[in-house]
């Protein structure tokens, strides 16, 4: 079937951010501070992306993994104070050892934050706004018109009807690179041999948990836990599996203290083999995340010390993607890079996270240890085949197994920052993306607070 219809381009900007996730939320701030008129379109209401509708906490750790330094600061550290003077997050330089705030465990679960999806969503909003973003909500990307392998306009869906985007400088930050898709640069799916993308999950939120009762008997198994897998309450749940009351795949409860007494956040459903850029998936998963809530509730209820009373709060409207799409870009990063410290010369953030590697099958997690840090460069940013557009978040250029690191918030903030700070450079000196001074990207960079590791 053929289509053809009149669009108008109802905006014209220097840079076009496609999802407010933390990579887009932070891309926006950073390309607006930096003198480009800046448009964000987020295809739901709220900015944050995983962090809010997807009900996802805490912000994992933006430590080393010897937990002696802070690695990612910027405008992440920023959202984290501003949110933490607000009464909606702790600030992660004060979680520290096996608590209730990172589920009992230590492997790159110290300095962690906690927070308040909705108050982050807030401060979300007046960050955004003072930079002097333009946010549209309910827009969603549909489709590019390229020049050659320059994009010039995203098409997008907005509760008008079909509108044209024309802008000097995109970012993709779907985090299933949709964008990239659409303006013709490869992509890969999950693993690059299989095509399996880690598990899916469902987020949900409790109220009424007796913390102590809880913690009590954790703290009285604190030297059993193991310190780097996160088992919290596994005896339980093979408890629960023996007497016909658990079919889930997973093997532990993931539960996430946050700053309101009784409040915690529950990351325990798990949905194997979902292609995040299949709708018919998506949908499915959704169902069965909501029935397999209902499921964990009644095992909590019944098996696990303080929450015999527990009530739902609400279950994420959103459905949790740990991965989809990786775009092939000017660099792939890799598992060695991730694991062994490596300093790249045109790196443009430092992280420490974990590889944290759900299996697809078996409800397993693995966890391997980074050694204290490794830095993300600039080329992985870059995709192939079109010329002005940055992609930030968890589907930039790297492994499916390197992912499984540099794909929590912290870091995808901190490509976020990268992407809207090159993206405006580029603009301001009407190059593309690829042609600007990286160590002026760089200089700038430290200058708004990023931390960039050096050899
Ligand atoms: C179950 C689960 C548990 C996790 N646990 C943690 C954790 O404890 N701590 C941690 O730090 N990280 C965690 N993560 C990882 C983290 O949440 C995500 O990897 C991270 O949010 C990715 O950020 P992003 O900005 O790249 O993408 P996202 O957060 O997915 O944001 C993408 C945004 O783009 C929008 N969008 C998508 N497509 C379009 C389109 N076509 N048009 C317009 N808008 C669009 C989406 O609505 C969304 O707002 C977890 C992830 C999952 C799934």
């Amino acid at each position: 079937m053929r289509y053809t219809c009149e669009i108008s381009e109802r905006y014209q900007v220097d840079v076009l951010v496609v999802g407010g996730g933390p990579a887009g939320f932070s891309a926006a701030v950073a390309a607006a501070r930096n003198g480009a008129k800046t448009l964000l379109i987020e295809q739901n209401s709220v900015l944050g992306g995983m962090a809010t509708s997807g009900l996802v906490g805490p912000f994992m750790t933006c430590y080393d993994n010897d937990v002696t330094e802070q690695v990612v600061k910027g405008i992440f550290d920023e959202l984290c104070l501003r949110t933490e003077a607000r009464g909606g997050a702790i600030h992660p330089s004060k979680i520290r050892g096996m608590c209730g705030y990172n589920s009992y465990f230590l492997g790159s679960h110290e300095g962690v934050t906690p927070y308040q999806s909705e108050i982050l969503a807030t401060v979300m909003d007046e960050m955004v706004t003072e930079a002097g973003v333009q946010v549209l909500f309910g827009t969603r990307l549909a489709d590019v018109r390229m020049d050659g392998e320059r994009i010039t306009h995203a098409i997008v869906l907005m509760k008008e009807g079909l509108a044209a985007i024309r802008a000097k400088c995109f970012i993709d930050c779907t985090g299933d690179a949709d964008l990239a898709v659409r303006s013709g640069v490869p992509t890969w799916t999950g693993d690059r041999k299989t095509g399996v993308s880690q598990p899916a999950s469902l987020f949900f939120e409790v109220g009424n948990v007796d913390r102590e009762a809880y913690c009590a008997e954790l703290e009285q198994r604190k030297d059993q836990l193991d310190n780097h897998m996160g088992n919290c309450y596994s005896w339980k749940v093979r408890e629960a599996k023996a007497n016909g009351d658990w079919d889930l795949d997973k093997n532990e409860l993931g539960m996430y203290e946050q700053n309101i007494p009784g409040r915690w956040k529950v990351n325990t459903t798990r949905m194997s083999y979902v292609d995040a850029t299949n709708t018919e998936q998506v949908s499915r998963a959704m169902m069965e995340g909501r029935r397999q809530v209902q499921e964990v509730l009644c095992f909590m209820r019944k098996y696990i010390p303080g929450c015999e009373n527990v009530q739902l709060i609400q279950v994420a409207p959103s459905l949790g993607v740990r991965e989809s799409r990786h775009i092939v870009g000017k660099y792939e990063l890799t598992t060695d890079d991730v694991l062994h410290r490596k300093i790249f010369e045109d790196a443009i953030c430092t992280f420490g996270y974990a590889l944290d590697r759900h299996d697809s099958q078996g409800g397993g997690v693995t966890w391997t240890l980074v050694d204290r840090y490794y830095t993300i460069p600039y080329r992985s940013l870059l995709p192939e085949n079109c010329s002005n557009l940055l992609v930030a978040g968890r589907c930039i250029c790297g492994s499916s197994e390197a992912a499984a690191s540099y794909r929590v918030m912290p870091a995808c903030m901190a490509t976020g920052q990268a992407a809207g700070t090159a993206a405006a450079i580029a603009v301001k000196q009407n190059v593309k993306p690829e042609e600007i001074s990286v160590d002026l990207l760089r200089k700038t960079l430290v200058e708004q607070g990023a931390v960039i590791k050096e050899h």
